[in-house]
This record gives C-alpha cells, sequence and structure tokens, in this order.
C-alpha cells in the first residue's frame, strides 16, 4: 500500500502554500486525522507498524493522546495486545483512567507523526516511572528527517519534510502566491 496516496486521497496532506494553525506558512499541510478517519486505513497502518515488530513481543501498546489513539488502537489489536494510552493532566503526561502497568512489561509506544518526539518522549517517561519498560517506539510519518530521539530504538512508516516560515521570510509569499487556511471552504471544495 502507498501510505502517501491514502494521504493524499483523503486530504491529508494537501502541497500547495498554507497558513498553519501555528501561524507558520508551509508549502505542505498534513493532518493525519483526516487519513485515519477512514478505519481501513487506520487497520492498514496498525498493521504495518506492527509488521516491523515482527518477532519481537509486546504486553501493550500505549500512545500520547490525542495524536496517537486511533494508530495506537489499531497497532494493539494487530499484534493482539492491549491498548492504553497517557493523557495530560496539569501539563504533565500521565496514566489515568486507571489504566497500570506491570512492572518490567514490555511496552511499545505509538504515535501519529514524530516532529521533536516530544510526546513520545513524556509518554515513555510515564510508562517508566510505573515501571515499565517501553522497548521502542513507532509512528506513522517522521518530519524530523530522522533525527528525533526518544531514547528507545524508533521506526516509522514514511518520513515527511514539512518546512515552515514565518511570514514575512516565506518564499511562496514572495512569489505571490495565495496562502490558504487548511480546512476553509476553497480546501474542501478543491
Ligand atoms: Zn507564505
Amino acid at each position: 500500500m502507498n501510505i502517501l496516496e491514502r494521504f493524499n486521497e483523503t486530504d491529508a496532506l494537501l502541497e500547495g502554500h498554507f497558513v498553519l494553525s501555528s501561524g507558520l506558512h508551509s508549502p505542505r499541510y498534513l493532518q493525519c486525522a483526516l487519513a485515519l478517519q477512514d478505519p481501513a486505513n487506520a487497520a492498514e497502518f496498525g498493521r504495518l507498524i506492527a509488521e516491523r515488530f515482527f518477532g519481537q513481543q509486546f504486553d501493550a501498546v500505549a500512545s500520547p493522546a490525542i495524536g496517537g489513539l486511533v494508530i495506537g488502537f489499531a497497532t494493539a489489536q494487530s499484534l493482539g495486545v492491549r491498548f492504553i494510552w497517557t493523557e495530560r493532566e496539569n501539563g504533565a503526561m500521565k496514566l489515568r483512567r486507571g489504566f497500570s502497568v506491570k512492572n518490567g512489561e514490555r511496552i511499545l509506544v505509538v504515535e501519529d507523526v514524530i516532529t521533536t518526539g516530544g510526546s513520545t518522549r513524556e509518554c515513555i517517561a510515564a510508562l517508566e516511572s510505573r515501571g515499565a519498560r517501553v522497548a521502542a517506539a513507532a509512528s506513522i510519518v517522521d518530519r524530523s528527517n530522522g533525527v528525533a530521539d526518544v531514547g528507545v530504538p524508533r521506526i516509522s512508516l514514511v518520513s515527511l519534510d514539512v518546512p515552515s516560515y514565518k511570514p514575512e521570510e516565506c518564499p511562496l509569499c514572495e512569489a505571490g502566491i495565495e496562502a490558504i487556511k487548511p480546512g476553509s471552504r476553497t480546501v474542501a471544495a478543491k
């Protein structure tokens, strides 16, 4: 399966000139959730991640909410293990909802997109502070050019460069190309 094709079909990846929610401009817009709204895509991506760990045993998959929830669930389903997640409480990433881990349990942490690796690292720290052992991490997309270090071996299904510019330094603005806010009617009507 061509992952980028699935992204294109669902408008999860757009090419052009975009104003991101951060206010920065980019020639690409990536919104993984749009690809994952089709359960068949989510199941397939989860299966592909699980395949990359063929021969390894995990006791659970864990994800940082919200971005990791759908793909984490799909990966856990494919591996046949339970799925738990961490979420923020007063800014700190924690296991809540009565989720627990046993001492030494071997966990795979799954996220949708890795940019700096920050939320994956926080998720790993939360699990390890409770005695679990995070053996590996995975994401559908790597936006870090492979450099994000989460402290454990890490894989991703696809690597994508999404450059961003301050509006005043944007080469697309300079070229006089109109900037679009993704999710606007213009994009939806395409
Ligand atoms: Zn621009």
